[in-house]
């Protein structure tokens, strides 16, 4: 059932056999042993899986009703008892819902109290809030073998030169020396994306070049902008032996895709999640986007809170099973997906996440109250050749800004005649009374996040269902 396997190149098999299990053990981390079991498990048939997610939330729920504050004293409010009362997965539904706003208000009592080397996250959040929340060792190591699994998929190992694309400034300042030089042994090249200037541009297609990476790791916003700078330099990318570009954390739109892939010569394979949530899904080379499903319960809901069925679009919350250190259970992501309905063809039993209708900050609101879908603005200028690059900001149902990078200049005309055309086609869909600024930029300035996001509500807060 496996893909045939490229024979490892001597360095990365030295790097996947002994180096990073050296680091591993050294930082008492055991993704070693965790990615072989998930390389075994993503076959199992999902009623397998299932009685494993069970078996792993009856503990992590005794875990959190002993040691954790937060849940021994919800638990005792609202009479749960692990033992007791989780005889399936559909028992998850008698505890409430965890959302930002509780992590916010409880991390301390969030922390098991025999929790030890937790290590501190912040998140910069899509809505600009900061989450600040702790992860565990055991996390840790899931998480990387999470991911560690899913490259495989590409026929990328660890230890494989790779691109990094990255945009925390926070992140990357809790880079010390230590690693700084696992980094260098594991052949991860770091880019900086909060930084995007031309200059820098023109720096990191260098980079990519010298470094030859199997695999590009990012932002789609990120690694698309960098793809479009290498063509409008005429510098191919093509040419490196690039097996796959990953990105995250961001919705991916078909014309990133298209470019990353036509620009770097390489599938791009999508992966679903974040730092807090966890990576709940990635994609395999026949497409299908794959639940963690040893580690990550997926529930999808509907806005009463109440599961939909399986085909059906609701909000992505997930319970994390290896977060017993500072638990994630039952925490809302904001995101909208259906749970698929088939089995994927490459035979892994691992269950599919068939759609992720993106963040609800992607979404925007008419002056009639109708939610929209922030593609319905992005087709209107993606259709427009003068314009490159765009980004769309709600600032009130009233007032919408878009910033507008033109492919080439235009005269003032012309530039009147296009700014007329946006402002038609955006009060079509907002409302006829909605003023639409349209403002010509140079460049489109990242969030502080590194983020590049094409649609930014300030209207559309909270979780919404399409
Ligand atoms: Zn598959």
């Amino acid at each position: 059932m496996q893909n045939a396997r490229i024979r490892p190149a001597p360095y990365t098999a030295l790097v996947t056999n002994l180096i990073f299990p050296l680091h591993e053990r050294v930082k008492q981390h055991r993704s070693v042993a965790v990615r072989k079991q998930l390389e075994e498990s993503q076959y199992w048939p999902e009623e397998r899986l299932r009685d494993l997610q069970l078996q792993r939330l009856r503990r992590l729920l005794a875990r959190a009703g002993t040691s954790v504050p937060y849940f021994r004293d919800l638990f005792a409010q609202i009479g749960f008892d692990p033992a007791r009362d989780v005889r399936s997965l559909d028992d998850l539904a008698r505890l409430p819902l965890m959302d930002k706003s509780v992590i916010r208000a409880n991390v301390d009592r969030l922390k098991a109290d025999d929790a030890v080397g937790l290590a501190r996250f912040n998140t910069g959040g899509s809505s600009g809030e900061p989450l600040i929340f702790y992860i565990g060792k055991e996390r840790v190591s899931h998480d990387v073998a999470a991911k560690w699994r899913a490259t495989r998929w590409w026929n990328v190992d660890i230890g494989d030169p790779e691109i990094v694309v990255w945009g925390s400034p926070i992140e990357l300042g809790a880079q010390d020396r230590v690693r700084a030089l696992r980094d260098l042994l594991l052949r991860t090249h770091l880019l900086p994306a909060f930084e995007m200037s031309a200059a820098k541009l023109d720096g990191f297609v260098a980079r990519i070049r010298a470094h030859k990476p199997r695999m590009l790791f990012g932002y789609p916003s990120a690694l698309s902008h960098i793809a479009r700078h290498a063509r409008a330099r005429g510098q191919r990318m093509d040419d490196l032996g690039i097996r796959v570009a990953f990105v995250t954390s961001e919705r991916l739109y078909d014309e990133q895709r298209t470019q990353i892939s036509d620009t770097f010569g390489c599938p791009v394979a999508n992966g679903y999640g974040g730092r807090d949530a966890g990576f709940i899904a990635h994609q395999c080379p026949e497409g299908g986007m794959h639940i963690t499903a040893e580690d990550i319960v997926v529930e999808i809901l509907d806005p009463d809170g109440k599961p939909v069925p399986r085909g059906q679009a609701g909000e992505i919350v997930v319970t994390h099973l290896a977060t017993g250190d500072f638990p994630f259970i039952r925490y809302r992501t904001g995101d909208i997906g259906v749970l698929g309905t088939e089995q994927c063809n490459c035979g892994r039993g691992l269950p599919l996440l068939q759609e992720i209708q993106g963040r609800s900050t992607d979404f925007l609101v008419a002056q009639d109250g109708t939610v929209m879908h922030g593609l319905a603005l992005v087709y209107i200028l993606r259709d427009l050749p003068q314009v490159q690059a765009f980004k769309i900001v709600q600032e009130s149902l009233d007032l919408t800004h878009v910033q507008v990078v033109l492919a080439a200049p235009l005269d003032a005309q012309a530039f009147g005649k296009l700014q007329g055309q946006i402002e038609r086609g955006f009060k079509a869909r907002l409302g006829a009374g909605v003023v639409v600024e349209v403002m010509q930029v140079a460049e489109i300035a990242p969030e502080k996040s590194g983020k590049f996001r094409y649609v930014v509500s300030k209207v559309a807060t909270g979780s919404v269902v399409a």
